[in-house]
């Protein structure tokens, strides 16, 4: 038999293996495994630090054994008395530090034999906590041989300086993976090479039997590093060759050119009460220029909170309407799509009043369609979308649903990308007879890198400044267990309604029976809105007209409390982040994060935004009972010394998991991108990114690589059926 990546692992490795390595790993082929990493290695003599085990955590540590005591053991309960007594094996095991884990075997005495002071192994198990000391009940171990040059010394698999430790089970310990991989490696040594061999050689990357050789069974430090860097490249290569096909696919299809200008966007912009930023005018143009050509335009405009975004869209969507084309704009929640739908109706006056007697010739009409609406209101809203009165559709997923359907889509602007998938982009597009132009706005900054991965289908612009005669916005870090500041802070709420401005104040939670189980961490629950409403209305906040805002109201009731705050006849707000995006409210003067510790970087950012739209000095207060000198304080010291958006999101990036930020852009992504770091690996990224621009110039199916081409192939399905659709 040949045994190749393909092959079934129950065809080389046991049965009961195969099996446990299908349902607790997800591992079906050679491939699967071979493909399934250490994620660290362990070293004889490394410091774990086992003081820093949490109690619950399943974890694997290397430490050397110290001492062992047999004791007698008499369980308390009275039914197993006389019958259960047994003997019980302490083995106290310590790292490199000094820290010491107690490991506990019940009537197995015979274990003392192996576990003698001095060797050194691998050690498996849920830790727990008995009178203060951490221990391992009854783990699963591996003994490391005494020296690696030993040959007849116990486990042949970890010879090498550097053990492999994996993603593991219970029943399928780190050693048992490595075993298998181990066999596997020894069927398929040379496995067919998919990287295009001219980039490889003179790229002087390891051959792809190698790389896989050298991360699982290093030999050396350089070696697990020129191993990763081989794996990393095939990586990215694979997914900037995905989006360059996909980019050079789009600007060969064919889309409804919609000429520059035309009878409501004059109209529009002859009444517009103030200037263009000089940012709006040149993303504008740029739009306007794609627009016009007979390819879709596929663009994302990113730029800060209150950059003035919306309006660049809005210029957008007239000039399809002007030449009888619709545009739908795709909002993440029902409270934002209800704001546009307002706003862009109010910017629009009479424009939006087509149909109406009186209104101009040129005006057309601004639907909203959301999820919540019944079938009777809903009716209206579909007829006007059919036939193509609508020129204007405003919405959230509701707009993705069958049963939608459009006369002409020409445009579809994408609010808040962060929330929304490739997929439903592409599902809204789909909707159209010819790919329409897409506009996706992010007021998320968005760091090089990741523009380049998770959004590398598309051109960007940037919104960089602010409209003229916005006011900056103060941020400080409030400590919640100092009286003195919270009096302050809440007394700077109460001066912000006397001089007639209005505030927000934000929770993690929205309370009531949503609880979160506080675990075994100890902490308390974040603080909730439905709470914290009752007691600023009854203390703190009392006389003040109090609103409040979170995700569980019913569509209308939400609705009504944004128009009362928008009308001034709420001072504060109390919410949770349903107010992050786009929410506007110009007289919002100062808001109040309690918990601020519980939210990231740049959702914090992004809440901020929301104050300081209107000519008043905007305030934010970020309430936190982290410690100085604590990393979480260290983040919202960070928002609070920058608005610079940019190097806000670079650092979260830091902060958080690869997994997230991929993932929650582009689901398929997550189980190609393994070692590649987005935040790391900016080198790897770009300089694929330019490879991958070459290769498919030279070659747009990739015919001189077959193997590379199944790679590409498999990525591009896995992102989604919707994506090469229209
Ligand atoms: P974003 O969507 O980028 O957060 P918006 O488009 O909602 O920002 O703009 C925020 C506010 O600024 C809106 O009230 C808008 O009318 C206003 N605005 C937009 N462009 C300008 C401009 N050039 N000058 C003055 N105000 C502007
Ligand atoms: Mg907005």
């Amino acid at each position: 038999m040949t045994v190749g990546l393909d092959t079934r692992l129950r065809e080389v490795l046991g049965k009961k293996t195969a099996d446990t390595l299908a349902e607790g790993l997800g591992l079906e082929t050679a491939g699967d495994l071979l493909g399934h990493y250490p994620f660290r290695y362990a070293q004889r003599g490394e410091r774990t630090d086992l003081a820093s085990l949490g109690i619950g955590d399943d974890v694997t540590v290397a430490a050397q054994v110290r001492a062992a005591v047999k004791k007698t053991f008499t369980p308390r309960s009275g039914k197993s008395r006389g019958r259960g007594r047994g003997e019980l094996l302490e083995v106290i095991v310590a790292d490199e530090a000094g820290r010491s884990l107690t490991l506990t075997f019940f009537n197995q005495g015979w274990r003392s034999k192996e576990l003698v002071a001095g060797r050194w192994g691998l050690f498996a198990g849920k830790v727990a906590q008995f009178r203060g000391r951490l221990q391992l009940n009854s783990p699963q171990y591996q003994l490391l041989a005494e020296d690696a040059e030993d040959p007849g010394s116990a486990i042949e698999e970890f010879a090498g300086t550097l053990i492999p430790v994996y993603p593991a089970t219970a029943e399928m310990p780190t050693w048992n993976v490595a075993k298998a991989v181990h066999t596997v490696l020894g069927l398929v040594p040379s496995p067919p090479d998919p990287l295009p061999a001219p980039l490889r050689e003179r790229l002087g990357l390891l051959d792809y039997g190698t790389a896989l050789h050298q991360i699982h069974r290093p030999d050396s430090h350089e070696y697990l590093g020129a191993a990763k860097k081989r794996l990393k490249w095939q990586e990215a290569l694979v997914m900037q060759t995905v989006l360059v096909r996909r980019k050079a696919a789009s600007a060969g299809e064919a889309a409804d050119p919609y000429p520059e200008g035309g009878a409501i966007l004059d109209a529009f912009d002859a009444r517009l009460p103030f200037a263009l930023t000089a940012g709006q005018e040149q993303v504008g143009a740029e739009i306007a220029a794609e627009l016009a050509r007979e390819h879709p335009m596929h663009r994302l405009l990113q730029g800060d909170v209150g950059s003035g975004k919306t309006l660049v869209a809005l210029r957008a969507m007239l000039q399809v309407v002007a030449h009888g084309g619709q545009a739908a704009l795709l909002a993440p929640t029902e409270v934002l799509a209800a704001q546009h739908h307002r706003s862009i109706a109010e910017m629009l006056g009479d424009l939006a009043d087509g149909g109406q007697l009186g209104a101009p010739t040129e005006a057309t009409q601004v639907v909203l369609l959301t999820g919540s609406a019944t079938a009777a209101q809903r009716r209206p809203v579909l007829d006007a979308v059919r036939t193509g009165t609508a020129g204007i559709v405003i919405g959230t997923h509701a707009l993705l649903y069958d049963g939608v359907d459009f006369a002409n889509l020409g445009l579809v602007v994408v609010d808040e990308q962060h929330r929304f998938g490739v997929e439903q982009r592409d599902a809204l597009r789909a909707k159209a007879k010819k790919p329409p132009h897409t506009l996706v706005m992010t007021a998320t900054p968005i760091p090089r890198t990741v523009a380049m991965t998770v959004y590398g289908d598309l051109e960007t612009s940037r919104l960089t400044e602010l409209p003229a005669g916005r006011s900056p916005i103060a941020t400080h870090v409030v400590p919640y267990t100092d009286q003195r500041w919270m009096h302050r802070t809440w007394s700077r709420i109460r001066e912000e309604a006397a001089a007639g401005r209005q505030a927000y104040v934000v929770c993690p939670r929205v309370g009531g029976d949503d609880t979160e189980d506080p675990g075994t961490n100890e902490k308390r629950p974040p603080l909730a809105v439905t709470d914290i409403v009752e007691e600023l209305r009854a203390n703190q906040l009392s006389g003040l007209r109090l609103g409040l805002l979170h995700g569980r109201l019913d569509p209308e009731e939400k609705d009504r409390v944004m128009r009362a705050y928008a009308a001034g006849d709420i001072d504060v707000l109390v919410a949770t982040t349903v107010i992050e995006v786009g929410v506007n409210v110009p007289n919002a003067t100062a808001m109040v994060v309690l918990d601020a510790e519980r939210f990231g970087i740049s959702q914090l950012h992004q809440l901020r935004g929301r104050v300081g739209r209107g000519s008043h000095a905007g305030l934010c207060l970020l309430v936190s009972e982290a410690f100085e000198g604590t990393p979480a304080r260290e983040r919202l010291d960070a928002v609070a010394s920058t608005t610079d958006g940019f190097a806000l999101a670079e650092l979260d990036l830091e902060q958080r998991r690869e997994g997230d930020v991929l993932g929650a852009a582009q689901s398929g992504m997550k189980s190609h991108v393994k070692l590649l770091s987005l935040l790391k690996d900016a080198d790897i990224i770009a300089a694929s990114r330019a490879e991958a621009t070459a290769l498919v110039e030279a070659d747009p199916q990739l015919e001189r690589f077959p193997g590379f081409a199944a790679l590409v192939d498999d990525l591009a399905a896995d992102r989604g059926e919707f994506l090469e659709k229209g």
